[in-house]
């Protein structure tokens, strides 16, 4: 059958936005917010004007992985301004409703919500947008991928076998809507012993980086499963801003500069 064209105004760019890019995992818990977060400050390490679109709309992680609280503002109608969360500008459904209230919406309001949260905001300029998919390959993903004007995208995958099948269905959700893919960077891929020393691959090695290879996109790099990248994602200080000269921060900031 004839591939269907995504339809041009679904496409349509964001005035001001150079360039959006989707991170994005087959499946949740594998740290794509977390990656999201340190590549976005280490897009901004390098000079570029980042902001972060949390397209987790059912489980909206950026106000507690940078530390933001409060309603965004209405600067006229419906346009409403971002948040700030060490220097990126960032927009949230977290930030729209109480943590307590449930999404219960269906995926026509997602969508919707999905759109207002990257057209009815005052972005200014931007280089580069991250947006924070939510995990999985399902239908309202695909919608997603196909409705925000996307440069290209990348995703985070741990080594194990089953979350590399599910980092695949990513690789083909992508290509479904001819988005180009800017790589695969290897979340919690080894463990170095804080008291030996020694180096444990806990959940195998390597996987992400051939697997990268075999279908021929870039391998972006390795972040290792560590103390520091869990407490300071989960205490909104990210490593890259709280640690810029750690050996992560390091980690993060190089895979930047591939990305
Ligand atoms: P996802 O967005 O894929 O659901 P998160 O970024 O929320 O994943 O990460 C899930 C959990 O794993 C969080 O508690 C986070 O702090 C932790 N985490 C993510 N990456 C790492 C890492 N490289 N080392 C240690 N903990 C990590």
């Amino acid at each position: 059958a004839p591939h269907a064209a995504p339809a041009p105004a679904a496409r349509s760019g964001v005035p001001g936005i150079d360039a959006i890019i989707a991170v994005a995992s087959g499946k949740g818990g594998v740290g794509k917010s977390t990656t999201a977060v340190n590549l976005a400050l280490g897009l901004q390490a390098m000079g570029l004007r980042v902001g972060v679109l949390d397209a987790d709309i059912y489980g909206p992680s950026m106000p507690r992985l940078l530390h933001i609280s409060g309603r965004p503002q209405s600067v006229t109608g419906r346009i409403l301004k971002p948040m700030e969360g060490y220097g990126l500008k960032v927009m949230s459904m977290g930030f729209l409703v109480d943590e307590e209230t449930p999404m219960i919406w269906r995926g026509p309001m997602v969508i919707s919500a999905l759109t207002q949260m990257l057209r009815e905001v005052e972005w200014g300029a931007l280089d580069v947008l991250v947006v924070d998919m939510p995990p999985g390959t399902g239908d309202a993903q695909l919608t997603m991928a196909q409705n925000v004007p996307l440069a290209g995208a990348i995703i985070v995958s741990t080594p194990q076998d089953l979350a590399l099948i599910d980092a695949r269905k990513g690789l083909a959700m992508f290509r479904k809507v001819d988005v180009p893919i800017l790589g695969v960077i290897e979340n919690m891929s080894y463990f170095v012993c804080p008291d030996c020393g020694g180096r444990h691959d806990i959940f195998g090695h390597g996987g992400a980086r051939s697997e990268a290879g075999r279908i021929g996109v870039p391998f972006l790099g390795e972040v290792p499963l560590d103390m520091q990248i869990r407490e300071t994602s989960d205490s909104g200080t990210p490593v890259v801003v709280t640690s810029p000269d750690s050996v992560h921060a390091t980690v993060y900031k190089e895979i930047a500069n591939r990305a």
